[in-house]
């Protein structure tokens, strides 16, 4: 296993550490941070409770050439074996907060909430909107940046306002129509950090809006494989098609490559059996991607994000 110390100097990892406000783990592994519960040591995961916190280590990266990566509950993203050779920075207390609504249908949620909190507390105050994300997990920053969400209905429907923090040159607020929203994907600058988003919901009766939520739940668990660590859908869906349909037909449906397998309930999730490693999942992604194509003459685009491979 490569050492992470030899890539960003001791020296780099005091000054982090000197940072208020900011928790710093050197040589972190990523597999305790990730839902696929896979992947190798980053040189420091740093948690910033603050905005001068995160300004800070922002800035003693910039100034040192580190490279660094923004992530929310890493349950869309797969790090490689060999782990990542730069700083991963998560948001803490300060970006875990759900405001009283503004004029009773607004709520800012700050990035680093878990989304999944964000909807029970839409439910609970009666709005509706986030009935969609019921059962997605991962922060509010991490949806956002995914547009998270199913095939035709995404949270970015529902955002009124983001706030981001463009590292070097500061904030940058965004109306949610200024911003495009597709399938999986917004127009939000990779480089720049969500900081907090104002949802736009439409007032609801609470049972109405949880009976909602119970039934797509249940939807979720007959569909999706719920007891073992995965990452969610590892390819997008193509048009007009669902990418689960496609490798089923395959026959690829419950393979294993070591530790690693295609999910006997949902063909197009890669569950972690217990042992699995990047490798075993970058090889099952290979057959499903290679006999998609062969057969059906499609070429599946990855859905989960990547870290770590490639020296990155
Ligand atoms: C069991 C299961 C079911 C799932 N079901 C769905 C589903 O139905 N629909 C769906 O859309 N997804 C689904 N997912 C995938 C995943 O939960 C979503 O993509 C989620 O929104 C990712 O959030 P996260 O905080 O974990 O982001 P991460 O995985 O940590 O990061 C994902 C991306 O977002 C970026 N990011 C994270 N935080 C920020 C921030 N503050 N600012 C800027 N960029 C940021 C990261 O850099 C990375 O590129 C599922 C996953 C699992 C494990």
């Amino acid at each position: 296993m490569a050492n992470r110390g030899d890539v960003i100097a001791r020296e780099a990892i005091e000054q982090l550490s000197a940072v208020a406000d900011a928790d710093v783990l050197a040589e972190e592994r990523l597999s305790h941070h990730t839902t696929l519960r896979i992947g190798g040591p980053c040189a420091a995961h740093v948690t910033c409770h603050t905005y001068t916190a995160l300004v800070d280590a922002l800035g003693i990266m910039t100034g040192e050439g580190i490279p660094w990566v923004v992530l929310g509950k890493g349950s869309n993203l797969l790090v490689a074996d060999e782990g990542f050779s730069g700083c991963v920075v998560a948001l803490g207390r300060e970006f875990s907060r759900i405001s009283d609504t503004h004029d009773g249908t607004h709520v800012t949620v700050g990035a680093g909430a878990l989304l999944s909190r964000v909807v029970s507390e839409a439910q609970k105050r009666g709005l509706s909107g986030l009935e969609r994300c019921v059962g997605i997990p991962g922060t509010l920053g991490g949806a956002l940046s995914m547009n998270a969400g199913s095939a035709n209905e995404w949270i970015g429907d529902v955002v009124h306002e983001v706030v981001s923090l463009h590292p070097g040159e500061g904030m940058r607020r965004r109306s949610g129509e200024e911003i495009s929203w597709g399938y999986r994907s917004s127009s939000l600058p990779g480089g720049e950090i969500v900081l907090e988003a104002t949802l736009k919901l439409k007032e609801g009766d609470p049972d109405g809006i949880a009976l909602n939520m119970e039934r797509r739940l249940q939807r979720r668990r007959k569909s999706q494989p719920m007891g073992l660590p995965s990452c969610g859908s590892v390819f997008r869906n193509p048009k007009g098609r669902h990418a689960a349909a496609l490798v089923e037909e395959c026959g690829l449906k419950g393979a294993a490559v070591g530790g690693a397998q295609i999910s006997d309930i949902h063909a197009n999730f890669i569950v972690n059996k217990g042992t699995a490693r990047a490798a075993d999942v970058v090889e099952l992604m290979r057959r499903m991607y290679e006999g998609v194509r062969d057969q059906a003459g499609i070429e599946l685009e990855p859905e989960v994000k990547f870290l770590g491979f490639s020296g990155r």
